[in-house]
């Protein structure tokens, strides 16, 4: 079994095993592009490791040392020579790239002896010791886990750098109780160890966590000749883009610093040169580097996110990867390139992340409010989007405070890994150092946070706590927005609102329409979320939840006497006077949707939640309805349930009170003739029954119902056609659906209920312990947010079948939560289901899942 791979070796296909930057480096390699001699030891190689109780086998040592005498053969120089002394970078890399989660040692290799003939060779001492400072330092931070801050004592001021050294060297004794290591051969099987041990650091297992990367795949190490940009003004290093991975135009993106090394750029402890400024000092090096970025992108048919380092002008590259972009750029990048002829549209719908759509609806700064608005700085827009949060300067506080349920913004010089937790928190991420390509704004970017980065105007005094710029100081605690499009950080709390959406956008999503197989549909409760839904493309209303319109505190209290009603002529006389509302809000609903399809939910109340609580409420509302206290007291206490989610709910409600659907098939029935008779289309409503469980249950509530619809179209003159359908969401109603479908033209599956009563775990409740089934991997994801498929799953097929085995044309759809998810759709596309239905905002991501589960 081969537990090493020279560069040249490897492909691009190989990822898995040789983790994404050692199969790219690799592959660059055989296209012929300028990479340094290298090889990787392979992500088997780590999971053998810690197989083997966290130790490298001897055979495996073996290999990484042929390997390290081919880079020597390769480049002439050999490991800890004292003529040519090689040095070589260790890097981590797994086959999903976590950028900067993971550790990298630069200039392995050197010692007390090698840095000498290094400062010979090059007759550069600055340089050799500047090589010999940055290897003592990571190796120590990574290797031999020494705290960054113990070097913090030492001035780098100093003149002569071989006392730095000397002092650098000290506090390693000091930590370790051993002298640094001398011997490069140790140093490297250090390293490599350090490298996989970094699989497991806290940072990278947040970063998998957040990201649904499984934690058992490991990381390959790389082990490449060091080139070095740190030579002088000669010699640099950057990152580009090959198009802009914030807003997808198709330009080359890049920064570069010259006389720096490695992490210098994306660190953003220097603010790094813009890439088109390598054209002004080195014309000839910036057209060989265009040149190959052009090819790189044409290679890989994707946007690319390449590093690249120059000695003494001599380009060299050092990573190619597929560029993270925000969700904006993946929709113009995904549409560019099917116009360039280079992907096709099924392509273009895959390189979308379905999550990161919701990016799109983020919220922008008002226009109104921006003219009032107080601006404090500008610093670079590295991730769009628009927030406003109390400044807090540490991650810590920003977690602590925003446990609170405050809106915070970290506002720090730069960010580092560390920093992680503060920055999923935090509302939007806002640094003084450091360009679009630093720490902060890759982060931000995946996460799809808003962040404005290198706003030099700023400045931040750690021990008062403030934050000033152009005469405004800003406390700890104190609002601050900002712009992560502009760059723009304004003073104070900026109201914000939904954002337009582009044509590209709209591309997309006409595209997805064309492939997917299920309809789209929105749960829309109210004329505003049906125009949304109607914007973001929905074709119907699949969930109308009627007892959302009660809670309107000019209808409570008559919801409240309908209720506690002694009697029927007492709970007509409070339905008459809901009749005219719910009326209303129905000619709402219908004239913004028109002819599609409208699913309206009779009333399927949680009786609890309209009650008056205590004392005082029950007063009010016995002067109110004119009750007696005592009476009202006894009312309200003799409808208490112990366990309302199982109470009388739903269709049972009916059974019980008929008069309630009676009302409010009335008024929607009203409505579809009010608005059909006033316009072009008519409108055929969708009539459900909540909570069916027998199919006699649902026999006699839709004889109510057509009972009443009947008496309107004599009343009104006039017939439209409707539909009688019921919800499934309990399981013996999935189980008998064979019968209960002779009765219903429809079926709506309600996963939300049907999980709680599948899985007898209520939804108010689970929260308390769904993450310790999570950490013990009963469910690999929340019930509720991702459909059950084993088990809830299993119900609606079943359901389905024996729903189609008595009415072939049944209507199906799901609707809940799961409707909008994209893992939940995937399944949902398998079965023989009409449609699904989610909450407006979540509909292009439908629209979008759908797609993705038909190619
Ligand atoms: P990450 O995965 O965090 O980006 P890398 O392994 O890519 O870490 O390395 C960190 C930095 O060091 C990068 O800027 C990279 O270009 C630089 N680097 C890595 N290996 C070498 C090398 N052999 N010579 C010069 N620079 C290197
Ligand atoms: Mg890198
Ligand atoms: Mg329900």
């Amino acid at each position: 079994n081969k537990f090493v791979y020279s560069f040249t070796e490897g492909n691009k296909s190989m990822k898995s095993m040789l983790g994404g930057k050692g199969a790219n480096l690799a592959e660059m390699k055989k296209i012929g592009l300028p990479v340094p001699a290298g090889f990787t030891v392979t992500t088997e190689a780590c999971n053998k490791y810690y197989e083997d109780g966290e130790e490298i086998e001897t055979h495996i040592v073996d290999e990484i040392l042929e390997h390290v005498a081919k880079i020597e053969e390769e480049t002439n120089k050999v490991l800890g020579s004292n003529e040519n002394p090689l040095l070589v970078s260790v890097r981590s890399g797994a086959a999903i790239s976590m950028p900067g989660m993971m550790d990298t040692i630069l200039n392995l290799g050197l010692n007390d002896e090698t840095v000498k003939v290094l400062w010979e060779k090059t007759n550069n001492k600055e340089f050799a010791y500047d090589c010999y400072k940055r290897f003592i330092q990571m190796f120590s931070d990574v290797v031999l886990g020494i705290e960054k801050y113990n070097f913090d004592s030492i001035n780098n001021n100093e003149d002569d750098i071989e006392v730095i050294i000397e002092q650098y060297k000290k506090i390693v004794k000091k930590e370790t109780k051993k002298e640094f290591p001398q011997d490069p051969k140790e140093q490297l099987m250090m390293a490599i160890r350090a490298v996989f041990d970094s699989w497991n650091n806290q940072r990278a297992i947040i970063y998998r966590k957040i990201n649904n990367i499984p934690d058992e795949i490991g990381t390959a190490v790389n082990v490449q000749a060091m080139v070095f940009g740190n030579m002088g003004e000669t010699s640099g290093t950057g990152v580009a883009f090959t198009r802009n991975p914030s807003t997808g135009e198709k330009v080359l993106f890049g920064e570069f610093l010259t006389n720096a090394q490695g992490e210098d750029v994306v660190a953003g402890i220097r603010t790094p040169k813009d890439i088109s400024e390598l054209r002004d000092v080195m014309p000839e090096l910036y057209e060989e580097f265009v040149g190959i970025t052009k090819l790189l992108e044409d290679h890989y048919r994707d946007m690319q996110d390449i590093e690249f380092t120059f000695e003494d002008k001599k380009l060299y590259l050092l990573q190619t990867r597929t560029g993270k972009r925000t969700a904006k750029a993946a929709i113009k990048i995904a549409t560019d390139l099917v116009e360039e002829k280079v992907i096709n549209k099924e392509e273009a719908l895959l390189r979308i992340e379905i999550d990161k759509l919701d990016q799109l609806l983020h919220p922008t700064f008002k226009e109104d409010f921006l003219k009032d608005a107080t601006k404090m700085a500008k610093g670079i827009g590295a991730s769009p989007g628009a927030a406003s949060g109390r400044v807090y300067f540490t991650a810590e506080d920003v977690v602590r405070e925003a446990e609170k349920g405050e809106r915070i913004m970290l506002v720090r010089q730069e960010t580092s890994p560390e920093d992680i937790e503060g920055m999923i928190k935090a509302e939007g991420v806002l640094t003084v150092h450091g360009g679009m390509t630093s720490h902060a704004a890759v982060v931000a970017r995946g996460m799809g946070k808003c962040c404005v980065v290198g706003c030099g105007e700023l400045s931040i005094n750690e021990k008062a706590k403030t934050l000033t710029a152009n005469d405004i100081e800003i406390k700890e605690g104190d609002y601050i927005s900002i712009d992560g499009a502009s760059g723009v950080v304004y003073k104070g709390l900026v109201e914000t609102e939904a954002t337009k959406l582009t044509d590209d956008f709209e591309t997309i999503m006409n595209w997805a329409d064309e492939i997917k197989r299920l309809g789209i549909r929105a749960n829309a409760d109210n004329e505003r979320d049906a125009k949304v839904a109607i914007e973001l493309g929905a074709k119907g209303i699949g969930l109308c939840r009627t007892e959302h319109m009660f809670f309107d505190e000019e209808r409570i209290n008559t919801v409240r006497h309908m209720i506690i009603a002694e009697g029927i002529e007492e709970r007509k006389e409070a339905l008459d006077k809901l009749l005219p509302f719910q009326r209303k809000d129905f000619v709402e609903i219908f004239n913004v949707m028109k002819e599609l399809p409208v699913t309206v939910r009779l009333l399927d109340p949680p009786l609890h939640e309209f009650l008056p609580h205590g004392e005082e409420d029950i007063k009010n509302l016995s002067q109110i309805l004119g009750y007696d206290y005592e009476m009202l007291k006894e009312r309200v206490e003799s409808l208490k349930e112990f366990n309302p989610m199982l109470g009388h709910r739903g269709c049972r409600l009916a059974i019980t009170y008929p008069e309630i659907y009676v009302m409010q098939v009335r008024a929607i029935m009203q409505a579809a003739i009010e608005v059909s008779k006033s316009n072009e289309f008519t409108v055929n409503p969708e009539i459900m029954v909540p909570l069916v469980g027998d199919v006699t249950e649902l026999k006699i509530i839709k004889d109510l119902i057509i009972n009443e619809i009947e008496k309107v179209f004599e009343e009104e003159d006039v017939r439209i056609d409707y539909k009688v359908g019921t919800m499934i969401e309990v399981p013996r109603a999935a189980l008998t659906s064979d019968e209960i479908a002779e009765e219903a033209d429809f079926f709506s599956y309600g996963t939300n209920d049907l999980t709680q009563t599948t899985l007898a775990f209520s939804r108010d409740d689970s929260g308390k312990f769904i993450n310790e089934y999570r950490n013990k991997n009963i469910f690999e994801k929340d019930p509720f947010e991702v459909l059950d498929t084993k088990g809830v799953g299993k119900l609606i097929e079943i359901s389905s079948d024996l729903a189609r085995k008595t009415k072939k044309n049944i209507k199906l759809g799901v609707c809940g939560e799961h409707g909008g998810n994209p893992q939940s759709i995937e399944f949902i596309n398998k079965l023989d289901i009409d449609y699904v239905s989610c909450s407006p905002y979540r509909i292009p991501k439908a629209r979008l899942a759908s797609a993705v589960a038909v190619i």
